[in-house]
C-alpha cells in the first residue's frame, strides 16, 4: 500500500471509532434519561394519566382519543380542560357517547382553545361508532394498517372514518372542526395522533398501555417542541420544525438502539425536556443535570 493510501486508511479507521465511540455514548445516555425517569411521577403530570382511570378497554380507547386530542398549549392547562371534560361525560364515556344528544348537552359551553363541545361531541360520537362497527378504535386502525402497510395512509383512513362517522367533515372551515383530528397527510408530524398511537400500541409499562394489535416497531416518535429540541441537539437528525420527515428521521435513529420499540425512548425524553427547559445553547446552569448532556452538540469539544 502506498503511503497516501495507509494514511486515508488510517483516517478513516480513527473516524470509524470515533462514530463507533458516539454511537455507543448516545445509546448509553438513552438508556440512563429512561431509567433515571420518576415514571409514576411524571405520569401524574401526563395527559396518558387521564386514561388509567378507566379500566373497560372501550372506555380507555376513547378517553385516550380524547386526552391527546385536547394536548396542545400549555399542560396545566390542557390537564385542567381534558378533566373538565371528562367530568362532564361522567365515568362510563362509551355508553355515553352511544347517545349523541347526551353527549352535545354535556359538552355545551366547554371551550379548549380553538375547541367547541361541539367539536370534542362530534370526535366521540364518530369514534365511538367507529369503534362499534369494528369491535375497537385499535383493530379499526390495525385493519387500515393491514390493508395499506403504510402508518401515514392508515392513520389518514381511519381519521376519515372516525371524522366521516362524527360529522367533522361536515365542517371544513371550521378550525375546531379541522384541528381536532388532523389529516396525517398534510405533512405535520400530527403530535396528537402519534401520542395516541404510542400510548396505545407500546406494551403495557405504567404508561402506555398496548391496548392494540399493532407492533411497536411501526410507530413514529410524537414530535412536539421537546423531542423537536433534543433530537436535534442530541444527533438524531438535523432538521427543525415539527414536520413527518423529522418524526421519521428521528425514530429512525432511534431505531437503531431498538428496532422494535424504537419509541420506548418519547417518555423520558419529552418529560426531561419539560423539567430541563433547554435552553439549546451552552449554559451551564440550566445544562446542569440534563442527562443527554454528554451527547448534546453544544456541549460537544
Ligand atoms: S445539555 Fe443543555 S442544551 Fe443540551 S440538551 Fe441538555 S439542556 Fe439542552
Amino acid at each position: 500500500m502506498t503511503a497516501p493510501r495507509r494514511n486515508a486508511a488510517r483516517a478513516a479507521s480513527r473516524a470509524d471509532a470515533r462514530a463507533a465511540a458516539r454511537e455507543a455514548a448516545l445509546k448509553a445516555a438513552l438508556d440512563e434519561v429512561r431509567a433515571r425517569c420518576a415514571v409514576e411521577e411524571r405520569r401524574a403530570q401526563d395527559p396518558v394519566s387521564f386514561v388509567h382511570r378507566y379500566t373497560d378497554p372501550a372506555d380507555q380507547e376513547l378517553v385516550a382519543l380524547l386526552a391527546a386530542s385536547l394536548a396542545f398549549g400549555n399542560v396545566k392547562a390542557l390537564r385542567a380542560k381534558i378533566g373538565e371534560a371528562l367530568d362532564r361525560l361522567g365515568p362510563e364515556i362509551a355508553r355515553v357517547a352511544d347517545d349523541p344528544p347526551a353527549v352535545s348537552a354535556r359538552l355545551r359551553g366547554f371551550r379548549h382553545r380553538v375547541y367547541q363541545g361541539r367539536d370534542v361531541a362530534a370526535l366521540l360520537v364518530g369514534a365511538r361508532r367507529v369503534q362499534r362497527a369494528a369491535g375497537s378504535l385499535g383493530v379499526a386502525f390495525a385493519a387500515e394498517l393491514s390493508r395499506s402497510g403504510d402508518l401515514r395512509q392508515a392513520l389518514g383512513a381511519w381519521v376519515r372514518a372516525i371524522r366521516s362517522a362524527g360529522g367533522l367533515d361536515r365542517r371544513p372551515n371550521d378550525r375546531g372542526a379541522a384541528h381536532i383530528l388532523p389529516d396525517p397527510e398534510k405533512g405535520s408530524a400530527t403530535k396528537r395522533l402519534m401520542l395516541l398511537l404510542r400510548w396505545m400500541i407500546r406494551p403495557a409499562d405504567g404508561v402506555d398501555l398496548g391496548l392494540w394489535p399493532v407492533s411497536p416497531a411501526a410507530l413514529l416518535i410524537p414530535v412536539d417542541t421537546h423531542i423537536e429540541k433534543l433530537g436535534y441537539n442530541i444527533g438524531l437528525t438535523d432538521r427543525r420544525g415539527a414536520t413527518w420527515k423529522t418524526a421519521e428521521e428521528i425514530t429512525a435513529a432511534l431505531r437503531r438502539f431498538d428496532a422494535a420499540d424504537p419509541v420506548k425512548y418519547d417518555f423520558a425524553l419529552c418529560h426531561l425536556g419539560m423539567l430541563q427547559q433547554c435552553p439549546s445553547e451552552r449554559d451551564p446552569a440550566r445544562c446542569e443535570g440534563c442527562g443527554v448532556k454528554p451527547v448534546c452538540r453544544y456541549w460537544e469539544e
